[in-house]
């Protein structure tokens, strides 16, 4: 039997055991995948077990950066984010891929039908979501990509390693809370992408104030939300009727791009869609 796993920490709340666990049942493949809690000093020892044991598995919060000095190989677009989502393991050498920005891609299509290509972008937020994103959404033809961020230094360091990735790409920073600046940008925005932390949690407030999402956006504003669960931001949007979705097409694709790199074969969405939801009922342990 193949081995998956998800490691994390924390990783109690993954869902990806239920996804992929479907879609393993619906090509009757002889895999199953689980979620082990795995604390950052704790990285070295599971990549030498997965190297002998495992055929593939994910990495989340803490390890998409802090995985890649020990693989093997790297996509360039992994490279250029500093963030690996994916390793197949293969004769015992670790192949690391990134599949959160082909899940944000997709997610968009999914969603609002429409692709990344000569779009601008405005991001909320610079953490390790909005770079996984970002390059590829680079690559994939976007026109502009702004980003605001609390702590601007960092949008600045993401924004020139964009520009070095993709010389004509159109590269904008600002303070989050330069609201000038963000009611300019969002009359000129394709999409907003919340990538902030904020909205996780009932009491959070929106990274940006309310009142800049006003009616006169919808015709041309969509804003998706990274964050899997109803947020302010979303709330917010539909009460001034602009096209919104949250995170959950994005872990959904970003899940169906790392089974077919894994195992070559379609990924079949409804089926991870219906296990993303059910949960993974043969799991006996988180
Ligand atoms: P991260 O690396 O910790 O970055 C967090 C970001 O949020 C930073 O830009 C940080 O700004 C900002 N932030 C935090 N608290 C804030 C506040 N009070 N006010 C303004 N900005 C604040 O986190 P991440 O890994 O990028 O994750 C971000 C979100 O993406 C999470 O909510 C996660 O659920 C979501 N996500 C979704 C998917 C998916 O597939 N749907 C995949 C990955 C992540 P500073 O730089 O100033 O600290």
């Amino acid at each position: 039997m193949d081995r998956y796993l998800v490691i994390g920490d924390p990783v109690a709340h993954s869902r990806s055991p239920g996804m992929q666990n479907a879609a393993f049942r619906f090509h009757n493949l002889d895999a199953r995948y689980e979620k082990r809690h795995v604390l950052r000093g704790e990285i070295a020892p599971f990549l030498e077990e997965a190297r002998r044991e495992l055929a593939g598995f994910n990495l989340t919060i803490p390890h998409k950066g802090a995985v890649i000095e020990f693989l093997d190989e790297i996509t360039p677009e992994a490279a250029a984010a500093g963030s690996v989502n994916t390793v197949t393991v293969r004769d015992g050498k670790l192949l690391g891929d990134s599949t959160d920005g082909y899940g944000l891609e997709h997610a968009l299509l999914e969603n609002f039908h429409l692709g990344p290509a000569g779009k601008k972008f405005l991001f909320l937020g610079c953490g390790g979501a909005a770079r996984a994103t970002a390059f590829h959404l680079a690559l994939r033809g976007a026109e502009t990509i702004r980003i605001a961020n609390r702590t601007i230094d960092k949008a600045g360091a993401l924004a020139d390693e964009l520009r070095r990735y993709r010389r004509d790409l159109s590269v904008e920073i600002s303070a989050i809370g330069d609201e000038e600046r963000l009611a300019f940008w969002l009359a000129d925005t394709d999409f907003l992408i919340q990538a902030t932390s904020l909205g996780l949690r009932d009491d959070d407030a929106m990274p940006l104030n309310p009142a800049l999402l006003r009616n006169e956006l919808a015709s041309r504003l969509r804003v998706f939300d990274t964050i899997y669960r109803d947020t302010p931001i979303l709330r917010r949007a539909a009460a001034c009727s602009i096209p919104a979705a949250g995170g959950m097409e994005m872990l959904i694709h970003q899940g169906a791009k790392s089974f077919e790199i894994w195992t070559g074969l379609p990924a079949p969405l409804d089926a991870m869609r219906r296990g993303f939801l059910q949960g993974d009922r043969e799991s006996c342990c988180d």
